[in-house]
């Protein structure tokens, strides 16, 4: 049986003395068994690991501005429990000098 697409002629990229073993789904290029890694069902080569890594990293702190806004909502509820507590105890007082 021959397979008109061998990976058997083909080399890694980053170890030319090696054979190639897997084709890097996202840039198409070929790779040996060490330098490619399965990522989420996919095969990717180490550079297209760390360029996802990379990305899904960048998605995680994009949403920087919906922290901040977090933030400041946190900070007005500690600042809403801070002045209802003091309100609460104020009029406890109150009520206690009545
Ligand atoms: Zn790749
Ligand atoms: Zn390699």
């Amino acid at each position: 049986m021959t397979h008109p697409h061998s990976v058997k002629d083909t080399r890694c990229l980053i170890h030319p003395e090696r054979e190639a073993a897997a084709l890097c789904l996202s840039c198409g290029q070929y790779f040996c068994r060490e330098c490619v890694t399965e990522h989420k069902g996919k095969v990717l080569c180490t550079l297209c690991l760390n360029k996802e890594k990379d990305s899904t990293a960048r998605k995680r702190r994009l949403p920087r501005l919906i922290r901040a806004g977090l933030a400041i909502i946190t900070g007005l509820i500690v600042c809403y429990i801070l002045f209802y507590s003091l309100g609460t105890v104020l009029s406890l007082i109150t009520d206690a000098f009545h």
